[in-house]
Formats: structure tokens, sequence, C-alpha cells
């Protein structure tokens, strides 16, 4: 055997999840990865610090009493009902493996966010991608699939639509398994699935702190979900999978929540600046309830496009695939970066003409 088939079968097989590209020290109008342009809260900052320099000896408490009150608070259910996590990435690793075994069947609309796939193929388990029509409405008859899980990220990336919450519940009632809400962009779509999780016993709604509450580089997200989901899920956890300092920032970003709503409101007034600035470069774009939109220019690869932007030192994303090579995704960012970048396309694509 050779140093490789020590690797389990499907590892060595599975291609491993792409990222978006993180440009480091170089200067990018950075609009690829959703990220908030606004930083977070100052509160948070001075909770770092405070934290930083007290108790970083100690081991983080196993069960993050402080943040869990104030997500209990903020969420609006019992502290039984929450988990955190070293992001809602580690939240979804810890959902398949908790539900997820070999040749198992996890469903989902697609195209979505790729982490799926990769979680569902180390199991060992097997992506159920059921293709989202046109318009991005959720697909007929997707809730009788057969599947251990049903992933839902709501907005959906990269197309930013949203599923209606009745539409969850009708869902959630009829699937046969775990429904996961992933709702890492609610924020900016003022509405959640979280007020169906205290009435079902088979749905788990995501957070992250990541893109509303301006803290990628914290790594923070929170699950909500039926008490004997979140029992489930502690065994499966480390026991200290929220750091000290993670916990200090998120204390402090949940304790300030009118900061949050202050950027979401910025963000949502430039995205449509940035639709209507899209639609009239010939564009058409997605509806979006996401701090992203989806441009697409039907039957075009816009690669070169892509590129194009890159030169000009603007990074937007574009995906290689079938259904997604005549679109770009762009974050929103501030109303000077837009600008930028209506600025730049205009020019590229008036030379191109
Ligand atoms: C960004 C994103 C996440 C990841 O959130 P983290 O908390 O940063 O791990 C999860 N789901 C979707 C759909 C996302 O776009």
């Amino acid at each position: 055997m050779t140093k490789r088939g020590w690797v389990r079968e499907n590892i060595r097989k599975m291609s491993g999840y792409v990222p978006g590209e993180q440009p480091g020290k170089k200067k990018f109008v950075k609009l690829n990865t959703n990220e908030n342009p606004y930083p977070p809260s100052p509160r948070v900052l001075e909770a770092l610090i405070s934290e930083g320099t007290v108790d970083l000896r100690l081991y983080p408490d196993p069960d993050y009493g402080p943040l869990i009150n104030k997500a209990s608070k903020v969420y609006g259910l019992p502290a039984s009902s929450i988990l955190a996590g070293n992001g809602s990435d580690e939240l979804l690793s810890i959902l398949t493996r908790v539900f997820v075994g070999e040749k198992d069947r996890v469903v989902y609309p697609s195209p979505t966010y790729t982490l799926y796939e990769t979680l569902v193929s180390i199991q060992g388990g097997e992506p159920v991608q059921v293709p989202f029509p046109d318009d991005f409405s959720l697909p007929e008859n997707i809730s009788a699939q057969k599947g251990k899980i049903l992933f839902l990220a709501n907005p959906n990336s990269p197309s930013g639509t949203f599923v209606p919450t009745r539409e969850i519940e009708r869902v959630a009632k009829k699937f046969h398994g775990i429904v996961v809400v992933d709702e890492a962009y609610v924020d900016f779509a003022q509405d959640s699935a979280i007020g169906l999780v205290a009435k079902s016993e088979n749905l788990v709604v995501l957070r992250t702190l990541s893109k509303s509450f301006s803290l990628a580089g914290i790594r923070l997200g929170i699950a909500l979900a039926p008490r004997w989901i979140t029992q489930e899920m502690k065994k499966v956890k480390d026991s200290y999978n929220v750091n000290r300092m993670t916990l200090a920032a998120g204390c402090a970003a949940l304790g300030h929540i009118s900061w949050m709503r202050m950027n979401v409101k910025k963000i949502i007034g430039t995205r449509k600046r940035l639709t209507a600035g899209l639609v009239s470069l010939g564009f058409s774009v997605f509806p979006s309830r996401a701090n992203f939109v989806l441009a697409r220019i039907k039957g075009q690869r816009l690669e070169g496009l892509f590129n194009e932007l890159k030169k000009r030192r603007i990074l937007v994303r574009y995906f290689d695939t079938k259904r997604l090579h005549d679109c770009l995704r762009i974050t929103v960012g501030t109303d000077e970066e837009v600008s930028a970048l209506l600025k730049n396309l205009q020019k590229i694509m008036k030379k191109r003409d």
C-alpha cells in the first residue's frame, strides 16, 4: 500500500473546500467574500483588550455561560436551545458528524454554499443536490426527498434570494429528518426562521457574527435548536471549541445590537444603489436579501470580466460552473467601493463593445 492508501477512501477522492481569495496586505477593493465593510462595535475591541490582559492562562468556560445568556435574550430561546461554535462552519461540521454516517443522504438545493458538499463527503455520506429553478425559489417537492439532513442557506449564497419563512415551516413539517436553516445573511433580510425553532422537533437555525456583526475574523457561530439536538451536538464538539477572546468579543457584540442594525441599514441602502447601477450596465440582478448580489449577463461567460476587474484591483467572486459561469457575485461594500466597481465595470464594458 502506498502512503496515500492509508488515507480514508472518501477523503482521498474529495478535493476539499476552496474558500474565496484573501489577498493579504495587497490593496484591493475586496468584494469577494461577503465581509462587512464597516468595523465592529468599539465595545468589541474594549472587551478583547480586557480579556487578553486578564485570563488567557485559563481554559475558557466550556458551556460559555455569559455568551449563551446574551444570545438567549437576543434570540428569545432558552439557554438549553443554544450552542456556540468556531464560526457557523464548525456548527455545520458538528451537525454532519452527529447525523451523517457512511452512505447517508443529505439533501440541499443547488447551487448553494459548497461547504455542505465537502462536509457530507468527509462523512462518506451522499450529497443529494436538487437544482433550484431559474428564479431560485424552493424546488418543488424537496421535502419529499429522503435524507438525514436538509440544508437550506437562507438567504441563499450565491443567489442572495430568500425563501419565505412560511415555506420553511411547511418543509420542516414534511421532511423526515433534520432541517438546517443556515441564516448567515439573515440580518440583511430582516426576517428569520428562529420563531419556528420552539415549535418544531427537527429545525435548526444557524447564525454567525461574521457578516452582519463585522466579526469574520473572530470566528463565532450560534446554533438554535431543540434541546434534544443541542444535547447530541455537545457530545461531538470539542470541550473548548470557542476560545476566550471570541467569547468576550461575542458578548460585547450581542450586547450592542443597535451598532449591527446601523451597519445593516447602510448596507441595504448601498445594495439598492449597486443593483440599480448593475442593471443600467445591462446585468440582470437576482433580488437580494443579503449583503451581496448575483449579477448575470445571460449566456455570456464572465470570467474575462472578473479578470479585468482583478487587474484593476477589484476582487469579486466568479464560479466556473455550468449554472454560474455567466454570473458574478459581488459583495456590497461601502458607497465608495461600489462606485469604484461600477466605474470600472463601465470602462471595461465600453472598451469591449
Ligand atoms: C459565510 C457563510 C457561513 C460561514 O460563517 P462562519 O460563521 O464565518 O463560519 C456559513 N454559511 C453561509 C451560507 C455563508 O455564506
